[in-house]
C-alpha cells in the first residue's frame, strides 16, 4: 500500500526493541509503508537479563529468524533454583505451543538482529532519530505523527527538529513511554512494577544448559547469614560471559527505596564459586532500570496510538519477562492495523483498531490478573520464605509453579496443569 497523500508512511512505530521490530516486520510483510524510528544506533545496549523462555523463542521463530547455535545462539533447557537451602533443576515444559528449550543473547545482539530483520522485511528504520512528541488535530485531538530530532554521537539531540506524517503512531518506546504520556496515557500506580539491575562477568560456565535462578540472597554464607530483599539471576550468555541480575517486585509502583547496587555487591561477595563471579571477571557496567507489569498504562489504543510492549506495561509479574510480550503484542497490533487500514471508512478502521485492547485483555489480561495477585502474596517475606521452603522440594508443585510463572502452558490441548493453569486464568478478571 502507497502512504496517503501528505504521509511519509501508513504507520509510524516509535522504538526498535522487540515490540517495535515485531510490529514492524509484521506490518511491512502486509505491503504497508512502515517508518520505525529509534532514537539509539545499533548495536546499542539495553539493560535486561537477555533471557528468553520458550514463551519468546516461539515468538523469534514466528517471526522467521534464525536462531542457529553455530551463530552462538546456545539452547537452555530448563532452570535451576536455589532456596529454602534446596536446589532444584526443572527442565521446560513439553507443550503444544513453544518448543521445550530457552536462548539468552545479549540485547546489543538480540535488538539489532530483530531491527535488521523487520528492515529485511520492507520497513524503514531510522537510527539516531529521537521522537519528541506527537502531531495531533487541531480539534480532535487525534494523533497524525510526531516531531522529533536528530541523535548525534553523544547521545545528544541535535538539528532541527523534524515533522513525520502517519494515520497510525505505535508507541514502542519502551518504558518511558514518553509518546503515550505526552498524549495523556498515564502509568497506573497502583500496578504491580519491578526494579532490577545487571551485569556481565566472564565465566567457565558461560555455556550452562540451564538458567539459574536465586530466591533467596544472603549477605553471607548461605543459611548462616541475613536474607537481603531481592531475587537473583545467571543466565548463561554462550560468548564467554553470563549475564548477572537481581531485582524486586512491589505490588505497587511506589518507590522501594532498595540500594539495589549495594544489595548486588553484597551478593556478589556470596554467590556461588563455580560461576567465578570475581572482580577480575566482571566486564561491563552494573545498570539498573524498571520493569512495568500487568498492564499499567492503559488504554492500549485510542486516537490512533497503539502501544506495545513495556509502553503498555506488559512485563509479566510472574517472572520479569518482557521481551516475549512485546513481540506478540507487536503482532497482535499489526495485525488489528493491517485490518483497519485495508478499510474505506474511518468508522470501519476505529471499529477494527478498538479490537487492539480486547484481544489482548483476552490474551493476557487473566494471566496478569493472576500475576497482581502474586505480587502482593510474596511482597510479604514470610510467605515468600515458607513457599521457598516448603514448595521447592516438591517436584510436582515446582513443575505446575514453573509452568505458571513461566507463561509456560498450552492454552488448549494441555495436560491437567495446563488446563488448571487456563482454568485460573480465565477465571481471573481481566482489567
Ligand atoms: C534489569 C532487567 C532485566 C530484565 N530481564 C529480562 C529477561 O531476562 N527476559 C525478558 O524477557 N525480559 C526482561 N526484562 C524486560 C525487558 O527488557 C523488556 O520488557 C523489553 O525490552 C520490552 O521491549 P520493548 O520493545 O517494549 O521496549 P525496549 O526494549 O525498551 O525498546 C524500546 C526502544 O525504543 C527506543 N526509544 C525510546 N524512546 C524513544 C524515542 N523518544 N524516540 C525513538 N526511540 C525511542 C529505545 O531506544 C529502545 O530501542 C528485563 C528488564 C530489566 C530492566
Amino acid at each position: 500500500m502507497r502512504a496517503g497523500a501528505g504521509a511519509d508512511a501508513d504507520v509510524i512505530v516509535v522504538g526498535a526493541g522487540p515490540g517495535g521490530a515485531a510490529t514492524a516486520h509484521y506490518l511491512a510483510q502486509t505491503g504497508l509503508e512502515v517508518l520505525v524510528l529509534e532514537k539509539g544506533t545499533f548495536p546499542r545496549d539495553k539493560v535486561c537479563g537477555d533471557g528468553l523462555t520458550p514463551r519468546a523463542v516461539a515468538e523469534l521463530i514466528r517471526m522467521g529468524v534464525p536462531t542457529p547455535e553455530s551463530d552462538g545462539w546456545i539452547r537452555n533447557w530448563g532452570l535451576r533454583t536455589y532456596g529454602g537451602g534446596h536446589r532444584i533443576e526443572i527442565p521446560w515444559p513439553e507443550l503444544a505451543e513453544m518448543p521445550s528449550y530457552g536462548l539468552a543473547r545479549s540485547r546489543m545482539n538480540l535488538d539489532e538482529t530483530l531491527a535488521r530483520h523487520a528492515a529485511a522485511s520492507g520497513a524503514t528504520v531510522m537510527e539516531g532519530v529521537a521522537v519528541t512528541g506527537p502531531v495531533r488535530h487541531e480539534r480532535s485531538g487525534r494523533i497524525q505523527g510526531v516531531t522529533a530530532r536528530q541523535v548525534d554521537a553523544g547521545g545528544r539531540k541535535s538539528g532541527e527538529e523534524l515533522t513525520f506524517r502517519a494515520p497510525l503512531v505505535v508507541d514502542a518506546g519502551g518504558v518511558s513511554a514518553r509518546l503515550a504520556t505526552s498524549m495523556g496515557i498515564e502509568k497506573n500506580m497502583n500496578r504491580p512494577m519491578g526494579v532490577a539491575v545487571r551485569t556481565y562477568f566472564r565465566s567457565p560456565r558461560h555455556d550452562d544448559p540451564m538458567m539459574e535462578s536465586h530466591l533467596e540472597l544472603w549477605d553471607g554464607k548461605p543459611g548462616e547469614s541475613n536474607l537481603m530483599p531481592g531475587y537473583g539471576w545467571v543466565f548463561a550468555l554462550g560468548d564467554g560471559t553470563v549475564n548477572v541480575g537481581l531485582g524486586s517486585l512491589s505490588a505497587t509502583a511506589r518507590p522501594t527505596k532498595l540500594d539495589y547496587k549495594g544489595l548486588f555487591a553484597t551478593w556478589m561477595r556470596n554467590a556461588p564459586a563455580e560461576w567465578e563471579l570475581t572482580p577480575e571477571n566482571h566486564v561491563g557496567e552494573l545498570r539498573s532500570a524498571a520493569l512495568p507489569m500487568a498492564f499499567n498504562r492503559k488504554p492500549h489504543y485510542t486516537q490512533g496510538l497503539l502501544l506495545v510492549g513495556d509502553s503498555g506495561g506488559m512485563v509479566s509479574p510472574f517472572n520479569g519477562e518482557g521481551i516475549a510480550y512485546a513481540m506478540q503484542s507487536g503482532r497482535i497490533a499489526a495485525d488489528v492495523i493491517s485490518q483497519a487500514l485495508a478499510r474505506p471508512a474511518h468508522y470501519q478502521q476505529e471499529k477494527a483498531l478498538r479490537t487492539y485492547p480486547r484481544i489482548l485483555a483476552h490474551e493476557l489480561g487473566g494471566y496478569y490478573t493472576l500475576g497482581r495477585a502474586f505480587a502482593h502474596l510474596i511482597e510479604r517475606p514470610e510467605i515468600m520464605r515458607l513457599c521457598v521452603k516448603h514448595g521447592l522440594p516438591r517436584r510436582t508443585l515446582m513443575r505446575f509453579v514453573m509452568k505458571l510463572l513461566s507463561d509456560g502452558f498450552d492454552r488448549r490441548d494441555g495436560d491437567w496443569m495446563d488446563r488448571l493453569i487456563t482454568a485460573l486464568t480465565r477465571m481471573a478478571p481481566a482489567s
